[in-house]
């Protein structure tokens, strides 16, 4: 498989269909972590650490990325947000973790359809490459 790098620059930034909306349907599988009827918590396919969760809302609203939000989407890019401290509570993440929004091929983004990582279970380190 490509590395996500690759993968990133592969990836045509808009606003079609992803991957994403399959795993909300259900219709790929995906492990669960948290789901409401705002946003849906999977883990990654491709963890980078012990755990590794992408955060995303099921409707997307033409927010496939960060650089295309609006004033409307203040509330679930807020909620975004508020779920990944749940999310980490809930995995056990006491001694910290990171959150993660790629943005652009330059972010190195990869789904068009905008989404948190929650990453922990191991020391980070700084700068990120
Ligand atoms: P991005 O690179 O866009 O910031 O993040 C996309 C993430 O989605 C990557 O970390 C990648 O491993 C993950 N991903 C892509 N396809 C799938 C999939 O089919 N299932 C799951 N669980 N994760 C996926």
């Amino acid at each position: 498989m490509a590395s996500e790098k690759e993968a990133a620059l592969a990836a045509v930034p808009n606003d079609s269909p992803t991957i994403f909306d399959k795993i909300i349907k259900k219709e790929i599988p995906s492990t669960v972590v948290f789901e409401d009827e705002k946003v849906l918590a999977f883990r990654d396919i491709n963890p980078q650490a012990p755990t590794h969760i992408v955060i995303i809302p099921k409707v997307k609203d033409g927010l496939t990325g960060l650089s295309k939000a609006e004033e409307r989407h203040v509330e679930i890019l807020g909620y975004l947000l508020y779920v990944a401290k749940v999310v980490a509570k809930q995995e056990g993440l006491e001694d910290g973790y990171r959150v993660v929004i790629n943005d652009g091929p330059n972010g190195c983004q990869s789904v068009y359809h905008i989404h948190v990582h929650l990453i922990g279970g191991r020391q980070m380190n700084w700068p990120p490459g």
